[in-house]
C-alpha cells in the first residue's frame, strides 16, 4: 500500500467522506486508475458520490503533490498515489496499464554533460512501452 491518507492526515487536509472515498481508492501499489476508475470504485462504497467532486478532489490532490497525473497518450489520464517515490513506467500499448518501475541506472544522472545543452536538468520521465502479459 502507498501511505496516501496518512500523507494527507499529516497534511491536514480536510477529510470529509468523499474526499477520503476517492483517497482510499487511489491508495495502493501500482495503481494507476483514470479519473472514470477512480469514480466508478468511488460509487461502490458511496453512491451519492458525483463525478465533478471526485474531478475536483484529483485536481486538488495533484496541486498539493501528493499524487501524480500520468499523461497518456491519446488514452485518458491516469492519477498514481505514489507521488514522492522516484519511479519510472511501464505501460502496456494495448491495454492501457501501467505498473511502477524502477532502472537499475539513473536515467537523470546517465544523461552525458554534452546532452545537457546548458540545462539544469531536474527530472526525468522515462515511459517503457509494450505488451503486458495479458495482452501479449
Ligand atoms: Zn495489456
Ligand atoms: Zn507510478
Amino acid at each position: 500500500m502507498s501511505d496516501l491518507l496518512e500523507r494527507l492526515r499529516g497534511r491536514g487536509w480536510r477529510m470529509t467522506s468523499q474526499r477520503r472515498v476517492v483517497a482510499e481508492v487511489l491508495d495502493g501499489d501500482h495503481v494507476h486508475l483514470t479519473a472514470d476508475e477512480v469514480h466508478a470504485r468511488a460509487a461502490q462504497r458511496l453512491p451519492e458520490i458525483s463525478r465533478a467532486t471526485v474531478y475536483n478532489t484529483l485536481g486538488e490532490l495533484v496541486t498539493l503533490g501528493e499524487v501524480i497525473e500520468v499523461p497518456t497518450h491519446g488514452r485518458a489520464k491516469r492519477y498514481d498515489p505514489n507521488a514522492h517515490h522516484p519511479h519510472q513506467h511501464l505501460v502496456c500499448s494495448n491495454c492501457g496499464t501501467i505498473r511502477d518501475v524502477h532502472p537499475t541506472g539513473n536515467p537523470l544522472t546517465d544523461l552525458p554533460a554534452e546532452e545537457r545543452f546548458g540545462f539544469t536538468v531536474s527530472e526525468v520521465e522515462v515511459t517503457y512501452r509494450g505488451l503486458c502479459p495479458s495482452c501479449a
